[in-house]
């Protein structure tokens, strides 16, 4: 069995979706993206694509695409609430990660999709009760998913985590030419700073704990005074930073577990509506762009729904291990206790100067991981 000739419905039109059309392009078949949305658009902010998620970008023929939107990423500095640096952990030459912004990755995905010949309909929104007659839909519908509980049974909506992120562009003086991203931790809170569009624009999340969220919509037009009013325990780069905030918005960040089934009949969940995460590891995107390749490959090599089934096995394993980190490093970069924080970043700080080799190590299953060089025969 191949994919070529296929008939295939994408529904949603975000990183996810548009990623899966492509792969499935590629491949040969006829592939509609179905978009409830009037445009394909994103918020203005950014998104960190790690290597296990630039090499798919690659073996998809976008390295070009991805050099021109893409600031290539250095490392991760982790800096303490003083704004004092604790730890460089440098990408190296193995691990490409580049900072997009988040409008020109859905610009970069749609082009390719466009020449690639998928056909995108925009104000079209499709729900399991209206569902389609192709051979395959595949379920890109987000974090507040429709397919979600008719493959999975599970109506319950997705949980409050109790993280709210607050989401800022800010123009730089000068663009900036190096650099990598920057992330400082304070108490029940922390900052990721990092440059955009050739360095001049500063991409800034600072998320913070908080036990409610009453507002009605998913994210809503904050204040830049009371976001620096809520992150004034930092000094430094941070403190600096936040006063030239014009326009801020404020998410709720919501979650599901990872279901059981991610298949029923011809449908099929990838991205959010499968694994919607807490964004600490930056992995919620690259998860969706592994997902795509992964999906494609093992319908092309398996018939009926051997391969979407061989595709669930295959990425509920990893992905509930990247929201397990995930979650880990809510408790990792938010310690309360001033001691406690100030111990657990000495060790940090230690290790990345005595051992650094073994930060690199520590994530090489996620880091190293290449969807793209797995054996046809196995996926
Ligand atoms: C603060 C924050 C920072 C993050 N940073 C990163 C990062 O640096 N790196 C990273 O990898 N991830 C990051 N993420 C996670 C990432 O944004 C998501 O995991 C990713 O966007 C999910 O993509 P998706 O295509 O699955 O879903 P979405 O982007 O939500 O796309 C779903 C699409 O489906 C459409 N749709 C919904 N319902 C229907 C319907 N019934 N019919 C038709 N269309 C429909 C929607 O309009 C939407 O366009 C971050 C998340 C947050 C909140």
């Amino acid at each position: 069995m191949s994919v070529q000739g296929m008939d295939i419905a994408v529904i949603g039109g975000g990183v996810g979706g548009l990623c899966a059309a492509l792969c499935f392009a590629r491949r040969g078949a006829s592939v509609r993206v179905y978009e409830r949305a009037a445009e394909l658009s994103e918020v203005g902010a950014g998104i960190q694509v790690s290597a296990n998620g630039m090499r798919v970008l690659h073996a998809l023929g976008l390295t070009e695409q991805a050099q021109h939107f893409g600031f290539e990423s250095k490392g991760l500095t982790l800096n303490a609430v003083t704004g004092r640096r604790v730890a460089i952990l440098p990408n190296g030459p193995t691990r490409e990660t580049r900072l997009f912004h988040r409008a020109d990755m859905i610009t970069l995905l749609s082009d390719a999709c466009a020449e690639a010949g998928v056909e995108v309909l925009l104000g079209e929104n499709i729900s399991p009760e209206n569902r389609l007659s192709s051979d395959l839909i595949v379920a890109a519908d987000g974090v507040k998913s429709a397919f979600r509980p008719w493959v999975t049974g599970d109506e319950r909506a997705a949980q409050f985590t109790g993280q709210v992120a607050w989401r800022a562009l800010v123009p730089t003086p000068e663009p900036i030419t190096e650099g990598g991203v920057n992330l400082y931790m304070g108490p029940g809170r922390h900052v990721v700073v990092y440059p955009l569009r050739a360095g001049r624009l500063l991409n800034i999340v600072a998320v913070e704990e908080t036990r409610t969220w009453n507002d009605e919509g998913w994210h809503n037009a904050a204040s830049p005074t009371d976001l620096s009013a809520r992150f004034d325990v930092f000094g430094g780069a941070v403190a600096r930073l936040l006063p030239h905030v014009t326009d801020v918005f404020r998410w709720g960040l919501f979650g599901h577990r990872v279901p059981q089934s991610w298949v029923r009949e011809n449908v099929v969940l990838l991205g959010d509506s499968a694994h919607a995460m807490l964004p600490f590891l930056a992995q919620g995107a690259v998860m969706a762009i592994e997902d795509a390749w992964v999906l494609a490959q093992f319908v092309d090599n398996h018939p009926g729904t051997a391969g979407l089934v061989g595709y669930e096995a295959v990425r509920k394993e990893r992905v509930a291990r990247v929201m397990k980190e995930a979650a880990a490093n809510a408790h990792r970069f938010h310690i309360h206790n001033p001691v406690a924080a100030r111990a657990a970043q000495m060790v940090l700080g230690l290790g990345g100067r005595l051992a650094p080799g073994v930060f690199h190590r520590r994530y090489s299953w996620l880091y190293d991981h290449d969807v793209t060089a797995q054996a046809s025969s196995s996926t």
